[in-house]
């Protein structure tokens, strides 16, 4: 049984992510899907809470009929970065292999002594984050790159409103 771990803000979650998790859930048994940042939420560069981001994954990765096993955790940062492997492990089922490309998160999981791979890249100029929170605000096209889970949810909770007041920057 080989169970891997990867780790995202997801804020929101995108078509990017979901090509990265429809990939490394081949190369696995199980797979853990950390909302890492868990903490935030109302800010402009982590909009969603850790709640908003579970049902855009678990939505999202319905309409994809994706039948392996996968559990979505989760995970608050910590001030000590030497500590955050150990935190990691304390909220998660274990797990054998890491998928990340963030050199952090890499050095820190690997100094713990685990495998890491690396995760593929799809169109990172539009399917980012940061791109499509900044087109949600200023009213251009952002539906066609999110899966149909995340705009559902987006939908639900006023998510376009709430970016709009959350960078208003007059009070
Ligand atoms: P992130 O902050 O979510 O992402 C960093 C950058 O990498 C973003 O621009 C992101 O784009 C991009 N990215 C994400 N997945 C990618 C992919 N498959 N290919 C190319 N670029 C990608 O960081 P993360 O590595 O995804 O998540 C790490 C989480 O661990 C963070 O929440 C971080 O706070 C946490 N952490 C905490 C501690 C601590 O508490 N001490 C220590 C280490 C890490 P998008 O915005 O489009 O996703």
């Amino acid at each position: 049984m080989l169970r891997g771990l990867i780790i995202g803000r997801f804020q929101p979650f995108h078509k990017g992510h979901l090509f990265v998790i429809k990939k490394v859930i081949e190369e696995v048994d199980e797979l853990i899907i950390g909302i890492g940042s868990a903490q935030f939420s109302h800010s402009f560069e982590n909009p969603f809470t850790a709640g908003e981001r579970i049902l855009m994954i678990a939505k999202s990765l319905k309409y994809e009929n994706i039948t392996k096993q996968y559990y979505i955790i989760p995970i608050p940062d910590i001030n000590n970065n030497s500590l955050w492997v150990s935190h990691v492990k304390s909220l998660v089922p274990p797990f054998d292999v890491v998928f990340s490309n963030n050199p952090l998160v890499r050095r820190l999981f690997k100094e713990a002594g685990y495998k890491i791979k690396s995760v593929p890249l799809y169109n990172r100029k539009i399917y980012s984050g940061k791109e499509i929170r900044k087109r949600i605000v200023n009213d251009e096209e952002w539906k066609d790159l999110v899966p149909k889970g995340t705009y559902e949810v987006i939908m639900e909770i006023d998510g376009i409103n709430r970016l709009k007041d959350i960078i208003k920057k007059d009070y």
